[in-house]
């Protein structure tokens, strides 16, 4: 059978850059577009020319990609004629593919924000739409409010769509703008609309108010629609846009919908999106959801001890999709909890195929237990755990001796007569014969000791020039006189690889040290420094 082919619209340059604390430069707005031509999104909206320099230097030359590039503009001002709205004349000499108009679709905005009549609001609608064809661009109108509009008056809002179809846009939009649609109204409306225009010309646009961005998406498919819009990992203001990273593995691969319709996504751009959804957020320098559906680390994680012996054995027992499809991994978390079969899988992820009666294997997980029970979490330190591991079977070059360090705190008045802390570490460390002392300060006493301890390696100092830490949890345990400290420090290097380490003692400084040093030692090992 034939399947209908469904058009994905990414808004995450438009849309996407309303996020509270994401500015996209125009190379990362050229990268961000690159990937999701590669993903093979149909339409990339990427920006609102004139509105302001990097939009509009976007714009200023064609970029060529199998992607519809696509500018976001209003459409004509109340009053005006198309050829006398600057904004307009920009947007229309803007080089793209099509443009996509915004307009009012709820008669009281109609009246009270854009201080019009419901009738110049459709005459612009029709204005804009035919003004942009007859560029030869393909037209898209955004309905602004739709679904607000259409409960508040239907036959208005259904107008204002149905001027721009006739004028022969492509798509009409229903936009749930201030994203309060719950999926059973998104349903019912967008099968109205259908009757009306046809579902092939419909589009949907969902935010994330109610966390129904996606469902809602899926309610609008199921009503006829078959333009789908959103953003990568559901970027966008407020609670965000419809999330493209969940919707299009659920177009792929549920049969519901996979066996109904086809996107520009093949099966090979799938087993990339962990990647695709990762990459933005090293250009956003933000870290990566963990618990996110299908791309983040903890989507296939499993803890429980028989759980993970099921999963070896049958994968499809505990999982509603083969993680590969996606480009991520199984995961079985290696914890107090964990049987035999936890640590193999481990074990196996990690590169190390040990036979499971090997006793390395038991010895390994009495070790586990051991620390776990005095405070260390492997399941949250995969290079820790790996060095553990690495570590019994001698695998783990000894690189170099840290002798010695000291790490002072100290208060006082500087220069000026304000209260200053400094902080500064001494780290007295051997590689080979060659004993190297580095002195450095930091912003506390851990900053410190971290700086000192990578400012010179010896040999080993290139080895880890790209290493930065990401990330520094402290978590007290037990509480009370007896209290221990667990360190959890993440790190990751110039290729992107992000990896955790974990110390535990008493003493804060102590525990911070194993986490930083193992974090090193991982690093010396995973870029092949000579023993
Ligand atoms: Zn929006």
């Amino acid at each position: 059978m034939a399947r209908e082919r469904l058009y994905l619209f990414d808004t995450t340059l438009r849309d996407g850059a309303q996020t509270n604390g994401v500015d996209f430069t125009l190379s990362d707005k050229l990268a961000i577009a690159g990937m999701l031509d590669e993903l093979g999104v149909d339409y990339v909206e990427a920006g609102y020319p004139g509105a302001n320099p990097i939009d509009t230097s976007f714009f200023a030359e064609r970029r060529p990609m199998r992607t519809r590039l696509t500018a976001f503009g209003m459409t004509r001002r109340p009053g005006r004629s198309a050829s006398n709205d600057p904004g307009l004349v920009a947007l229309l000499d803007a080089q793209a593919d099509a443009i996509c108009f915004v307009a009012k679709s709820w008669d009281y905005h109609v009246r009270i924000a854009l201080e019009t009549t419901e009738d110049e609001n459709l005459a612009s609608i029709r204005d804009s739409v035919r003004a942009a064809k007859a560029k030869g661009r393909e037209v898209l109108l955004d309905c602004e409010h739709f679904f607000d509009g259409y409960k508040a008056n239907p036959a208005y809002a259904l107008a204002c769509a149905k001027a721009a179809y006739e004028e022969g846009a492509r798509w009409m939009v229903l936009c749930d703008t201030n994203g309060g649609a719950l999926p059973h109204e998104v349903e019912r409306i967008v099968g109205e609309v259908c009757k009306v225009i046809p579902g092939d010309r419909v589009g949907m646009h969902a935010h994330n108010d109610t966390e129904q961005a996606v469902a809602n998406s899926f309610a609008a498919i199921r009503a006829g629609a078959r333009q789908i819009q959103g953003t990568l990992n559901g970027l966008g203001e407020r609670c965000g846009n419809a999330n493209l990273v969940s919707i299009i593995p659920t177009l792929k691969l549920k049969s519901e919908y996979a066996d109904r319709f086809e996107i520009g996504v093949s099966d090979d751009a799938l087993g990339h999106l962990v990647g695709i959804s990762h990459r933005l957020d090293e250009l956003l320098n933000r870290a990566p959801d963990r618990h996110a559906p299908y791309v983040g680390e903890s989507a296939f994680a499993t803890k429980a001890g028989i759980h993970a012996s099921a999963i070896v054995k049958e994968p499809k027992t505990y999982e509603h999709i083969a993680p590969e499809r996606v480009g991520n991994t199984r995961k079985l978390l290696v914890s107090d909890q964990a049987g035999r079969s936890n640590v193999l899988a481990e074990l196996e992820r990690i590169g190390l195929s040990l036979n499971k009666d090997d006793p390395r294997v038991t010895r390994l997980l009495d070790e586990v237990k051991e620390r776990e029970a005095i405070g260390f979490a492997y399941e949250a330190a995969d290079a820790s755990f790996e060095l553990l591991a690495r570590r019994m079977l001698g695998q783990v070059p000894h690189y170099f001796d840290v002798e010695k360090f000291d790490v002072n705190v100290e208060q006082r008045n500087n220069a000026k007569g304000e209260r200053v802390t400094v902080s500064q570490a001494v780290v007295k460390i051997k590689v080979g014969n060659e004993e190297l002392i580095s002195v450095a300060e930091g912003i506390g006493p851990v900053n410190a000791l971290d700086l000192a301890l990578r400012k010179d390696l010896g040999k080993y100092q290139s080895y880890i020039t790209g290493l930065t830490l990401t990330d520094y949890r402290v978590r007290i345990l037990n509480g009370g006189t007896q209290a221990v400290t667990r360190v959890l420090i993440e790190s990751t290097d110039e290729t992107g690889e992000h990896w955790r380490t974990v110390g535990v003692s008493a003493n804060i400084i102590d525990a911070s040290f194993a986490a930083l040093m193992d974090s090193i030692v991982y690093k010396l090992m995973k870029s092949g420094a000579p023993a």
